[in-house]
């Protein structure tokens, strides 16, 4: 009896282990997303949590309506708006995917079109939020795109994520569903903290395509003006506080935030990386016909 009771308060132990990890991020994994990346994905969140001060970004925080700076705050800003990840072979136009839950739907402001989504773009397929389609994908936020669609057609629309029994409901953009690809673990060394900040900068990039509402609806990008090094792809914004800007500012933040912790070809990395963000920020674009600040 007491070997057994030993036994059994190991399982337990080993149980808990395993999901006081996956409670971390709170984030849910589809089964198609291979277990090495869950775990660098997890310990992503845990080594940025574990960094004491985030360092001052005033204007980022305005962006994030983040109150006090912390690594934490970002992280649960974050978790509010990515919630289900799946792997890079996950597809919701596949057959038995995406259904329609509920038809005959209100939704308000239906015929509006946000900005950077073209009336004749919306015909199979479906323009997603994703990025840098002619290059290496490295995540997309499906759930703006599915929003938008279940909208325009007056439908609740829900998705199927493999290892999930239930459909998720696709009730607003907040849904947090994302994809990751195979761009997200290029790094050589995708263990270093550089590596990792890298990454969360791409997932708060991915968590503003769940904000916005009517006209700002997913923040789809816009089509790069002629001359931008991304010219002709869905790679700029309009938006000042959009994914690209919030994206560009939290890498820059992240260079003087890794600290001694990076060496310094790694903070260079990371401030390249984040002018290169800052550049696909326009005031305005030609495609562009909205009026006034988003
Ligand atoms: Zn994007």
């Amino acid at each position: 009896m007491g070997h057994h009771a030993r036994i059994l308060a190991l399982t337990a132990a080993v149980a808990m282990g395993i999901s006081g990890a996956a409670a971390a991020s709170r984030l849910r994994y589809a089964s198609d997303v291979p277990k090495s990346h869950q775990k660098r994905l997890e310990a992503d969140f845990e080594r940025f949590r574990e960094i004491p001060a985030i360092g001052e970004d005033p204007l980022l925080l305005s962006m994030l309506e983040i109150q006090s700076p912390s690594t934490e705050a970002i992280s649960d800003w974050i978790l509010a708006r990515v919630k289900v990840v799946t792997g890079k072979d996950f597809n919701t136009g596949a057959p038995g995917v995406t259904v329609t839950l509920r038809e005959g739907v209100v939704y308000p402001q239906r015929e509006e079109l946000p900005w950077g989504v073209v009336k004749g773009e919306l015909e199979d397929p479906l323009p997603e939020p994703g990025d840098q389609p002619k290059t290496v994908t490295v995540m997309s936020n499906l759930g703006g795109a599915l929003y938008l669609d279940g909208k325009l057609s007056g439908n609740i629309l829900g998705v199927y994520v493999p290892g999930i029994p239930e459909p998720l409901e696709i009730l607003s953009p907040r849904v947090g569903l994302v994809q990751i690809d195979q761009g997200l673990f290029t790094n050589p060394e995708p263990d270093r903290l550089a590596a990792r900040l890298h990454r969360v900068s791409t997932m708060l990039h991915e968590a503003r395509h769940s904000d916005g509402t009517g006209k700002s609806l997913g923040f789809f990008h816009f089509v790069c003006p002629d001359g931008h090094d991304y010219a002709g792809q869905e790679a700029c914004d309009v938006a000042q506080n959009g994914p690209y800007a919030i994206e560009g500012r939290a890498l820059k933040l992240f260079a003087s935030t890794c600290g001694a912790r990076c060496t310094k070809k790694e903070k260079e990395m990371l401030r390249l990386e984040a002018a290169e963000m800052a550049g696909r920020v326009f005031p305005a674009l030609p495609a562009f016909s909205g009026e006034g600040a988003m």
